[in-house]
């Protein structure tokens, strides 16, 4: 098991340029090569989808079982105190990238079908382990997976936490266009955010300097913002520490931009939008000036807690409260857009959320995605099935776990994420030193043989 798990994480699978029978890269087409030549040593049935995607399976009955993981992993970016592509041992602990996501998963469910072909285990179901491409930029390797393939009966997914992760919100992600009232006159672009599920911490404007706000600029003369006592008082009296603000004067307009601090969008409260404090100063400035919806900005959605603002906070015990977060915004000149992410409970409907945001701006639908909430009960067999696996083996009370974020299970049908990373030890997945103990791989592979087993037994 270690030395194939050595080899998969020597195949430095990041996304690449799409190749023939690789449309992911020639990386991850060699990683999936790994898992595929591996698992027919083994003498298991295996398939490879052009690349997208590749299984391998034990056994013939009607039905399947699958384990989903990904192959794919986020670049090797970060200080590394161990060669990022190659497996380190060290105290009893497995340095990589991917060692806990996901490669770590593949290795031991590999295993877990090797055990079950050597033992000649007689199964209801066949069990696949099925291996994704691109779970890390879009999984559109599920997508083509759902077009053109088998839906497995019942799905373990361990790309999250253990004990089980049982809810996970409905992810809606909205652009609405809003009105930009005299905002042309005073402004020449806004950028601020890069992707919708994160609080923004950056954000610039760039002034006109025959504008309102521009004018008032030059007559105080004003470099930078902490310079200048009077725009320093103002902003104060609109709550806005001048130090996360920064003006410059550039030949054609004063440059101002706005810092704050990043945090993923299924918790907002965690961050400090860096668009609130672009509004406020642009507001504190403006005096009598029609800036269109950047005035509804500030008035009705400017908070820690957009939900409270907007009147559609809500919650319940099975999947938490609803949350909304402000990701980007853009304005041209001519077109003001606004990216927004927001969870929702299962009490709540995405259009409640929707209908808010374009009320409060009085704003039109660019694009809309959603993903609807995954929610297994918890006094499901499936789930107390896991949950009892998780407990005979940890020898500790399972429970079940909700989550604001998406995991790889919302990609495949019928399917729950569960493991392989325990409680009480930071796995650092997407960071430098990414790893995992051998003992809870060791751990993770007995209970996923003891849930694949009881599942055999229960799932239809
Ligand atoms: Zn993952």
């Amino acid at each position: 098991m270690k030395e194939f798990l050595a080899r998969l994480i020597s195949a430095p699978s990041v996304k690449g340029m799409s190749e023939t029978n690789a449309p992911f890269g020639a990386d991850i087409r060699k990683a999936l090569d790994v898992f595929l030549s591996e698992a027919e040593k083994m003498g298991l049935k295996t398939f490879d989808c052009d690349g997208y995607y590749g299984w391998a399976e034990y056994g013939d009955g009607e039905s399947m079982i699958a384990i989903a993981c990904h192959i794919d992993v986020v670049p090797a970016t970060g200080n590394w105190d161990y060669p990022p592509f190659a497996l380190t041992e060290k105290d009893g602990v497995y340095y990589g990238r991917g060692v806990a996501d996901d490669k770590g998963a593949i290795a031991i469910a590999l295993k877990l079908l090797g055990e079950l072909k050597s033992s000649d285990t007689k199964l209801t179901h066949r069990i696949r382990v099925i291996v994704g491409c691109d779970e890390e930029s879009g999984s559109e390797c599920m997508e083509k997976y759902n077009a053109v393939d088998e839906p497995p009966a019942f799905a373990i997914v361990p790309d999250a936490d253990f004990p089980v992760v049982n809810s996970e919100k409905g992810i809606l992600h909205v652009t609405l266009a809003v009105p930009i009232g005299k905002l042309d006159n005073e402004i020449i672009e806004i950028y601020g955010g890069e992707r919708p599920n994160i609080v923004c911490d950056k954000v610039y404007a760039k002034i006109k300097k025959d504008g309102v706000i521009g004018t008032y600029i030059t007559q105080n003369g004003v470099k930078n913002t902490s310079n200048c006592r009077k725009i320093s008082d103002t902003l104060a009296k609109f709550s806005v520490n001048p130090k996360d603000i920064t003006l410059e004067e550039n030949e054609d307009c004063y440059l101002i931009s706005c810092v704050g601090i990043a945090s993923h969008a299924m918790c907002p409260k965690n961050g400090d939008n860096a668009i609130f404090k672009l509004v406020s100063f642009l507001y504190a400035f403006a005096n009598d000036v029609d800036l269109g919806a950047l005035v509804c900005l500030r008035e009705k959605i400017c908070s820690k807690d957009i939900a409270k603002k907007l009147c559609i906070d809500c919650a319940d015990d099975e999947s938490g409260e609803l949350t909304v977060n402000l990701g980007m915004i853009r304005f041209d000149g001519k077109n003001f857009t606004l990216t927004f992410d927001s969870r929702i409970p299962l009490c709540a409907k995405p259009d409640r959320v929707k209908d808010a945001l374009i009320s409060a701006l009085d704003g039109k639908t660019v694009s809309s995605t959603y993903s609807p909430n995954l929610y297994i009960p918890k006094h499901s067999p499936q789930i107390q099935a896991l949950l009892a696996s998780y407990e005979e083996v940890v020898g500790e009370k399972g429970y079940c776990i909700k989550t604001g974020g998406g995991t790889y299970a919302r990609s495949l049908p019928n399917a729950v994420a569960f493991g392989p990373a325990f409680e009480g030890f930071e796995t650092d997945i997407h960071n430098a030193n990414e790893k995992i103990r051998v003992c809870d791989l060791d751990k993770a592979y007995n209970i996923y043989k003891n849930a694949i087993l009881k599942l055999d037994k229960i799932i239809i």
